[in-house]
């Protein structure tokens, strides 16, 4: 079609895309520095218990302060790391700081690390996580890696037999940002996942949208049934709360309860009339 346009129609799209190429390459170069030059940090958002009202485990979500462009978002630079395979060292960061972090400043708590699909593939990938996690002396099963699910799509059964060999070592997983994917239920037996995690699109339009709540419910229902841990994102409100606490679901995690912080600014327990909420909820509805 942009043929047809004419030539400086499709010149025009040419430079256009070129720019945005000049972009990612500047960010790529600068990426490869970013690690040594302490450009990158963690923030950490708690999930937090349905029934218990207090905080389960944090997810550690990285940030990159660019020198000159400011704080940049890991939806733009995560994708460009994973293309030039600079999100190995990326990600390895990352692992070691959340444990870190976790004993450092947060005594200790279960953490969650968002793991991309070049990094599972990469080398050694188990053997590497065991290693960082045994040299922060951070126990496994207090240690999860969450995932999406196109990861599962590309190479079935070579991302099956990784996940089987971390679950072998007690490391736990999530799947991140389901319903958004491409991956057939049959994926959720197959693969040792321990926790489903309903993308935040499904939440937001959990009050005044149907067809949301029925894909939430469902998505609920079959986590109770294969006894998986499940886990609604992107909690903004009391009324989605509400909605999630007559329903099969464990855990809540969104901007209701804490934006992602650093952990030395991130909440140690529940503010505590949330956290009552919660209890009383618990208590109606949650007793089976
Ligand atoms: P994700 O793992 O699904 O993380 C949840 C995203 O939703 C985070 O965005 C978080 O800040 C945001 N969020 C949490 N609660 C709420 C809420 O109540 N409302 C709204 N509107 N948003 C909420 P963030 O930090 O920008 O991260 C975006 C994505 O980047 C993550 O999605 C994850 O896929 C990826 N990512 C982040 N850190 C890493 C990392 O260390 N490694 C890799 N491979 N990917 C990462
Ligand atoms: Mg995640
Ligand atoms: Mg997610
Ligand atoms: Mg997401």
């Amino acid at each position: 079609h942009a043929k047809r346009n004419g030539r400086n129609t499709f010149a025009g799209f040419e430079a256009g895309m070129d720019t945005d190429l000049k972009t990612r390459r500047e960010l790529d170069a600068d990426l490869a520095r970013a690690v040594e030059r302490n450009e990158l940090s963690l923030a950490f958002q708690p999930r937090v218990g349905m029934r218990s009202g207090g905080i389960v485990s944090y997810e550690a979500l990285v940030r990159w302060n660019h020198p000159e462009r400011g704080m940049i978002r890991p939806g733009l630079f995560i994708p460009i790391a994973e293309q030039s395979g600079k999100i190995d060292e990326i990600g390895n960061w990352v692992i070691r700081e959340a444990c870190r972090q976790s004993l450092s400043k947060l005594g200790g708590a279960a953490i969650s690390v968002n793991v991309s699909g070049h990094q599972l593939r990469s080398r050694n990938f188990v053997e590497n996580v065991l290693a960082m996690l045994e040299e922060a002396e951070f126990p496994p099963e207090r240690f999860e890696i969450e995932l999406t699910e196109s990861i599962l799509v590309e190479d079935r059964d070579r991302a099956l037999a990784i996940l089987k060999a971390l679950k072998r070592r007690g490391i736990r997983l999530a799947l991140d940002d389901f319903g958004t994917g491409y991956s057939s239920l049959s994926y959720l037996r197959a693969f040792p996942f321990d926790t489903i995690k309903i993308d935040r699109s499904f939440i937001m339009n959990l009050a005044n949208d149907n067809s949301s709540l029925a894909i939430a419910d469902a998505v609920m229902n079959l986590g109770r049934a294969l006894k998986l841990t499940i886990v609604a994102e992107g909690v903004e409100t009391i009324e989605q709360l509400t909605i999630l606490s007559s329903r099969n679901c464990d855990e809540v995690q969104g901007f209701l309860f804490s934006q992602p912080l650093p952990a030395g600014d991130v909440p140690q327990a529940i503010d505590g009339q949330l956290s009552e909420i919660l209890r009383d909820f618990g208590g109606n509805s949650r007793s089976a």
